[in-house]
């Protein structure tokens, strides 16, 4: 199953990613994740990356592509993969196919969350995520048991520099601008199936399970 998850920031790709990874038994590969842990490590990518991702604007395309192109190499992905947070324009679209392409592979399924601002706004303001396994947190929505502490592996929790209410803005004019096509180039490709994100993330995980089930016969979960 290779599946990607298209949406505004916030409505829920990383949480769902990290579900159908753990459901579906597939690598979860998130483009936001990897420059973070190159801006992390202060790799040459990370600090050509850092400036673009603390005002919210895209990294280049070529940049990104290079990182996920090498990320694909990686034996884990043959089997399969859940892809959050790529493509964001239909140059990258372009881009993800021709890497399939190349390996004679294509996308089964394109989730689309779609999410209300009001909702965004609210879940990024209280998000928090986990500095050792990447889980995401909620204050309100989704606490951890202790305060500032990873369920799942003890880390610390904290907030995203760009979670913050100016950036936030900014990302989500940048995903306004590209989402349109890119929704479209999918359904035109048969690929789209549609979400509402708005609702409990359970409930959309099992939407999307169903989905995915009836798109690639052999998907066991
Ligand atoms: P995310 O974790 O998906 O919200 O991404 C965080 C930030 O990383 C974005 O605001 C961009 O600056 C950068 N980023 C992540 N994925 C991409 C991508 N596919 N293309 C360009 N920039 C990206």
């Amino acid at each position: 199953m290779r599946m990607v998850l298209l949406g505004p920031p916030g409505a829920g790709k990383g949480t769902q990613a990290i579900r159908l990874a753990e459901r579906l038994k597939l690598p979860h590969i998130s483009t936001g994740d990897l420059l973070r842990e190159n801006v992390k490590n202060n790799t040459d990518l990370g600090k050509e990356a850092k400036g673009y991702m603390e005002k919210g604007l895209l990294v280049p395309d070529e940049l990104v592509a290079k990182m996920l192109a090498m990320r694909f190499r990686q034996p884990d992905t043959k089997k399969g993969f859940i892809l959050d947070g790529y493509p964001r324009n239909l140059a990258q679209a372009q881009t993800l196919d021709d890497l399939l392409n190349g390996v004679k592979m294509a996308l089964d399924l394109v989730a689309y969350l779609d999410s209300s601002e009001a909702v965004i706004i609210q879940r990024l303001s209280g998000r928090r995520v986990c500095s050792g396994c990447g889980a995401n947190f909620h204050v309100k929505n989704m606490p951890p048991k202790a305060e500032g502490i990873c369920d799942n592996c003890g880390a610390n929790l904290y907030q995203r520099s760009d979670d913050n209410e100016e950036t936030v803005m900014v990302r989500l004019q940048v995903y306004q601008k590209e989402a349109a096509s890119l929704i479209k180039y999918y359904q035109d490709q048969c690929r789209l199936a549609r979400f509402n994100a708005d609702l409990d993330p359970g409930i959309v995980l099992n939407q999307i399970i169903e989905s995915a089930k009836a798109r690639n016969d052999s998907l066991k979960v």
